[in-house]
């Protein structure tokens, strides 16, 4: 760090006004001044490959979307309750993205205020309120969220209308898939059961179809398939949250649910949809609104204003325009093919895992057991490196690897040569 004293001072002020526990990765903090495309710029003059951040999905700093922004904030920002172009144009933009049965979207702020909404509109359908989640997940900060949260440090009990599910892993255990699947669908079944038993009922399955706060499993062929069969003919509701999983980064698809073949009822958003603007959404079915549009006024002050609109349609044009789903694709398989390769040779390596651009090493130690410690121990070597990546999963043993969709192949060659590195650094 070129200002270690400046660093502490900051991070000093930083604590005195947002609290002890407002978090920051790495042992030492990293100061950033600025960004561009896959680059952020620290307060060392050290410029870091991003290898981390979705939420700067077309590039830190992205010039169109910096100008959309900018031209409308100079032109015009409101709410909407009067008519507008930028709020409509972007919603029929959005749609166009969808399966033709999701031709609805309601705007929020933020992943949480998606999930949270959404919940309440399979509740409204359904007239139950249990839903289940999967192990180890995460969707959001609200309180009904917290009650259904198994993959953070959140006290809030775990409601006793929620019911999560172990999602089997062809990554990390060895029994073979037959069994894997047959076992799992027991489960959610006795699940289901019990969420009746209790009362409850069954109003929504919500899922990360990447498993990303999970740690990117992979389960076996045609569970989530099933699994959504069931929770259908236990009258509930789908829900794919796409917040991380959604817009192209997985590659083959241009959302994470369309790895599986389903038809979720809703599907919600954030993190990337603005670039950082902040901007989420439900998309749903013309159906389920009218049916809570009729019991229910929703309205949101800052959602869907015409700059987080500008900002929205800035970031789905550069997208789709500049070909990133296919880049994804395309970079995404290069760095699984080298990561492959430098996995054959390092013991530590359970499964290259991950989809698109979306990926990361498993380390296990050679017990088999989860190498939590040398995880966090390779995230900060690469730090020092000059790459920005994490952590997840319940162990924190597998890497997070989700750069800007702007990543190139070259970008995944520095990548993978200073990974080979912090490994032989072990
Ligand atoms: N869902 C998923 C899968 C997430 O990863 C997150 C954020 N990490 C959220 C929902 C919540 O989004 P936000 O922080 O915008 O409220």
């Amino acid at each position: 760090t070129a200002n270690p004293q400046g660093d502490r001072e900051l991070l000093a002020r930083r604590r005195a006004t947002l609290g002890p526990h407002s978090p920051t990765f790495y042992d030492e903090p990293l100061h950033v001044v600025s960004g561009q495309g896959v680059w952020l710029r620290g307060a060392d003059g050290i410029d870091y490959l991003d290898a981390y951040n979705n939420v700067p999905h077309v590039g830190h700093c992205n010039p169109v979307v910096v100008r959309a922004i900018a031209e409308q904030a100079g032109r015009l920002n409101i709410h909407t309750r009067y008519l507008s172009e930028p709020v409509v144009e972007y919603a029929e933009a959005l749609l166009e993205t969808f399966a033709p049965h999701l031709d609805k979207v309601l705007f929020t702020n933020s992943g949480s205020e998606a999930n949270e909404l959404a919940l309440r509109m399979t509740r409204q359908h359904t007239r139950s309120t249990g839903v289940l989640v999967t192990d180890f997940s995460y969707h959001g900060n609200t309180a009904s969220l917290a009650e259904l949260t198994t993959g953070l440090r959140v006290k809030e009990p775990f409601g006793s209308h929620v019911r999560a599910l172990h999602i089997p892993d062809l990554d990390s255990d060895p029994r073979s898939e037959e069994v894997l699947l047959t076992e799992a669908l027991a489960e959610a079944e006795a699940a289901i059961a019990s969420l009746k038993e209790a009362g409850h009922g069954v109003s929504a399955l919500l899922f990360d179809p990447l498993f990303s706060t999970e740690g990117l499993l992979r389960p076996p062929a045609g569970y989530i398939a099933a699994l959504t069969d069931l929770v259908r003919s236990a009258g509930g509701l789908i829900v794919a949250d796409e917040v991380q999983s959604g817009l192209g980064r997985a590659g083959s698809h241009f959302w994470g649910h369309e790895l599986y073949g389903i038809a979720p009822d809703l599907v919600t958003l954030g993190k990337p949809l603005g670039n950082g603007h902040p901007l989420g959404g439900v998309v749903t079915t013309t159906d389920l609104l009218d049916e809570f549009g009729a019991a229910n006024l929703y309205f949101n002050t800052f959602a869907g204003n015409p700059v987080s609109a500008a900002a929205g349609m800035a970031v789905l044009r550069e997208t789709i325009d500049r070909g990133l789903q296919r880049g994804a694709h395309d970079v995404g398989s290069y760095a699984h093919d080298l990561l492959e390769k430098l996995a054959a040779r390092q013991p530590l390596v359970r499964a290259v895992r991950g989809t698109g651009l979306f990926f990361g090493l498993d380390f296990v130690d050679e017990t088999g057991r989860p190498a939590t410690a040398q995880t966090k121990q390779i995230v900060e070597a690469m730090r020092r490196k000059g790459v920005l990546i994490s952590k997840i999963g319940p162990h924190d043993n597998v890497l997070k690897i989700r750069p800007p969709m702007v990543f190139t192949r070259e970008h995944v060659d520095l990548l993978v040569d200073r990974l080979a590195a912090s490994l032989d650094e072990l």
